[in-house]
């Protein structure tokens, strides 16, 4: 499995859109690795985890074809991880030739609704007919092509939202825990975490809320690097991580003040990679 990191910023972007804090001006001047877009990622060429603002961006700096994308998972509606509108331009007059002119979304009923609501007059029969919603449950796993995925309960936004962290498996026995964006998990994801380590042994990859950097949160909606810490020791002691499993952190805020090397200087000891936009891991 091919694990691409197209976006790992949080919702204001680093270097942030509006923001002349210190933090913001030193990844500006440092640039490389400290300039992060908003949150996305790609797993081989054609499952497209959320639909950012950026997203076209990312079309552009990694030479993608994102025609060749067949299934898309949003986690949640929060605007880093779903720009609606950016799918009523696919499909019909707007997107020719495409490797795959079917589309599968998976996501929340609420997160369904919200496009409508928003980008409903704006698209074409065309477009519509090209896409096929599914509707995700708790724990209620699907298959789609290759992929199986379970849906998890994250704890992230308020009540009468259902946003959604992942496990996602392939057909050659490799599997990633998509963790964003969460605060502590909640009892049952843990009982799950417990049941899977048991049934299916460590999972290959962990992608981690890492938002609040160096802070300690309230946990409710984001994790900092101590938590992160503390959850991955939890996982390792339930044998959901095992030597081979990649643990990386990801999704990160100016307000988490660390930049790249600082962050990996605390990540490495810890046995955790630290993302960057374009990272790529085979796993
Ligand atoms: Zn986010
Ligand atoms: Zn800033
Ligand atoms: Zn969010």
């Amino acid at each position: 499995m091919r694990f691409t990191y197209l976006g790992t910023a949080a919702a204001e972007g680093w270097p942030a859109v509006f923001c002349n804090c210190s933090f913001c001006k030193e990844a500006a001047r440092l640039g490389g690795k400290n300039i992060r877009t908003r949150s996305q990622a790609l797993i081989n060429e054609d499952l497209l985890i959320d639909l950012p603002p950026d997203t076209y961006m990312h079309k552009l700096q990694r030479g993608l074809d994102l025609s060749k994308v067949r299934y898309l998972l949003i986690t949640h509606m929060h605007m880093d991880h779903f720009y609606p509108q950016e799918l009523t331009v696919r499909g019909g007059v707007y997107s020719h030739e495409m490797v795959s002119e079917h589309l599968d979304i998976f996501c929340a009923k609420e997160t369904k609704d919200f496009f409508f609501e928003v980008s409903g007059w704006e698209l074409e029969e065309a477009s519509r007919m090209q896409m096929e919603w599914h509707i995700l449950h708790p724990f209620e796993t699907v298959q789609t092509g290759p992929y199986r995925i379970t849906p998890l309960p994250a704890s992230h936004m308020r009540e009468g939202n259902e946003p959604f962290i992942y496990h996602i498996r392939d057909e050659q026995g490799k599997s990633v825990l998509y963790l964003h964006d969460s605060g502590y998990y909640k009892d049952e994801v843990w009982a799950y975490f417990k049941k899977t380590a048991k049934e299916e042994g460590p999972v290959s990859m962990i992608s981690f809320d890492s938002t609040s950097g160096y802070k300690e949160t309230d946990h409710r909606a984001h994790m900092g690097f101590a938590e992160v810490f503390r959850v991955k020791d939890r996982m390792k002691e339930l044998g959901l991580i095992g030597p081979e499993t990649v643990c990386v952190m990801n999704h990160f805020s100016h307000n988490g003040q660390w930049l790249y090397d600082e962050m990996v200087e605390h990540a490495a000891p810890q046995g955790c990679l630290v993302s960057y936009d374009g990272m790529k891991l085979e796993i």
